[in-house]
């Protein structure tokens, strides 16, 4: 029986957390496509979910335990489990965020990627390592390890729901943590399916993963519940109140917000890849992607060129939920809203170009046809704010050095693309770019490489899930020395003699103070 199939009841649909909790009220997840309900899940109130970090606990203190080649073991039984089962995972994404079946593989496999990734690394990153102690330690051995912060916290958005929250359950899974995820309300099915997994293929560390439903007041009820981190990737006014809510307790926060990142097009581009690379990036998934361009700038010497091919392949777009549809319905039916206001505002004061496909035949009002906004104002919404479809804005600029400045001038950056044909100009825009990632000669790279950090700058957060530094985020640093012998004099000690810190500061003298 699929998982899907078991999870049939609300009972088991929070992936054996329901079952142990009075929990009245329900709410139902639907398929932004047909507005078919896909599940019915638990509204878990704050006795819930304290009472899910606390059975974590025990869990966590297991997990840990097990050190990092048993972890390494059961995350690899874990991901080979999501291996096997892609295609059953995929149909539910494709059925509750919209997104074609193709698209969530795509996803489904970037996560397994970032658990095997996580799993064998954990050791090299966090490991127990000697450091040198220098001169005032010179009898001590020095180790340095990074240890686990217990239950972490881990609330997601919808928009990649397997993706996105395994870059932060993976992760603090490898460093030893165990994992209580609240997935957005839009997608509890994805999460349910997730967990239900764990404990299929970790069955003798069930409770190191376990999942919580409901809106926001779950998700907040999760802030206040004691956890060692809270890892919160959502929109940047929902962070606020996260990290409020974290603040009573002074629980640390990671933040993965929202993003209008840009690509630059520069001279020597290719500008054809250049215009596949940015539609890719701005129309896929409904261009809900917090990392999808969002703003092109192109120079005078390729604009029109860019322009014409950007428009020459918009027009082939066609959203729709059958096979042939190159992207999917709007999954929060809201968003909609947002994204017409950005193109109509721009149609007032720039230039739109849509698809071709006639809206009349989209099946509902979640689908938007594909919209290109050509040289709208810098003040326009479609250049200030996180649009979030499947619009791409492209101005022209005079250089690359004027795309950049554009670029940078956002209150967000989490990520962004440059297209130039000189390694040295792509190397240095990209440095330049105010934004924790940028690819250049494509667009999301950086997010399929595990060992490369992933999260923003500004209004687009702090701290990094992916790579040593994303499991670093995942624990604590522990110091220890141990002494291996005892000096005659020892200089932390009321006993040293006067004349030991004349000596050292003649030594310091010699050694340092040759320096000017
Ligand atoms: P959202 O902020 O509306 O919700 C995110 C999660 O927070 C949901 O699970 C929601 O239930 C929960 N939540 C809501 N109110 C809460 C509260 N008061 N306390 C605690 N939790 C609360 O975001 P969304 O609409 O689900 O996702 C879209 C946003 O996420 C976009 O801005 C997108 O750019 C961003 N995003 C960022 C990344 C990244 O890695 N930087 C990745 C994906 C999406």
């Amino acid at each position: 029986m699929s998982l899907v199939e078991q999870m049939d009841t609300v009972t088991d649909a929070a992936a054996g957390t329901v079952d142990r909790h009075a929990t009245t009220q329900t709410f139902e997840s639907t398929n932004p496509a047909s507005g078919a309900v896909v599940g019915v899940f638990p509204v878990h109130d704050t006795g819930a979910v304290t009472e899910t970090v606390e059975r974590a606990r025990p869990a966590a203190a297991r997990w840990a335990e097990l050190g990092f080649d048993g972890r390494r073991e059961r995350l690899a039984a874990y991901r080979g489990y999501l291996a096997r089962r892609m295609n059953e995972l995929a149909d539910l994404v494709h059925r509750e965020n919209g997104k074609p079946h193709a698209d969530a593989i795509l996803e489904i496999t970037l996560a397994v990627e970032h658990l095997a990734w996580a799993g064998s690394h954990a050791r090299k990153a966090l490991g127990s390592r000697r450091v040198r102690t220098g001169l005032l330690a010179a009898n001590h051995a020095a180790y340095l390890e990074y240890q686990p912060l217990g239950v972490v916290g881990v609330i997601g958005p919808w928009n990649y729901p397997v993706f996105t929250p395994m870059g932060s359950i993976a992760y603090a899974l490898a460093a030893g943590n165990a994992v209580v995820f609240k997935p957005s309300e839009h997608t509890p099915a994805v999460g349910a399916w997730l967990a239900a997994a764990w404990r299929a293929a970790v069955p003798d560390c069930a409770d190191a993963f376990q999942v919580v439903t409901g809106f926001g007041e779950t998700g907040a009820a999760l802030c206040r519940a004691g956890v060692g981190k809270l890892a919160f990737t959502g929109s940047a006014p929902t962070g606020r109140k996260v990290m409020a809510a974290c603040a009573e307790t002074l629980t640390p926060v990671l933040m993965e917000l929202g993003g209008k990142d840009a690509m630059i097009v520069d001279d020597d581009a290719d500008v054809v890849a250049a215009a596949d690379a940015a539609v890719w990036g701005a129309m896929s998934n409904a261009g809900q992607t917090c990392i999808g361009i969002e703003r092109v700038y192109a120079t005078s010497a390729v604009y029109d060129r860019f322009v014409a091919e950007v428009t020459a392949q918009v027009r082939k777009l066609r959203p729709g939920s059958d096979d042939e549809a190159t992207y999917g319905p709007m999954t929060m039916a809201s968003q909609g809203d947002i994204v017409r206001r950005h193109v109509s505002d721009a149609a007032a004061s720039g230039r739109v170009v849509r698809g071709e496909a006639d809206p009349a035949l989209f099946p509902n009002e979640n689908y938007l046809a594909p919209a290109v906004l050509l040289d709208v104002p810098d003040s326009s919404p479609a250049i200030c704010e996180e649009t979030f479809g499947p619009t791409l804005s492209i101005t022209r600029v005079r250089d690359a050095e004027e795309a950049l400045e554009r670029a940078n001038a956002t209150s967000y950056g989490l990520a962004g693309s440059v297209f130039t044909r000189s390694k040295a100009r792509g190397l240095d825009l990209a440095r330049r770019m105010r934004s924790g990632m940028t690819s250049v000669n494509s667009v999301l790279t950086f997010a399929s490489v595990p060992a490369l950090p992933f999260g923003g700058v500004g209004e687009s957060g702090f701290g990094r899930i992916h790579g040593e530094d994303g499991l670093k985020e995942f624990t604590r640093a522990k110091a220890i020395t141990r002494q291996k012998y005892a000096l005659p004099v020892n200089l932390m000690s009321f006993g040293r003699p006067a004349s030991a810190t004349d000596a050292v500061a003649r030594v310091m003298g010699m050694i340092h103070g040759r320096h000017r």
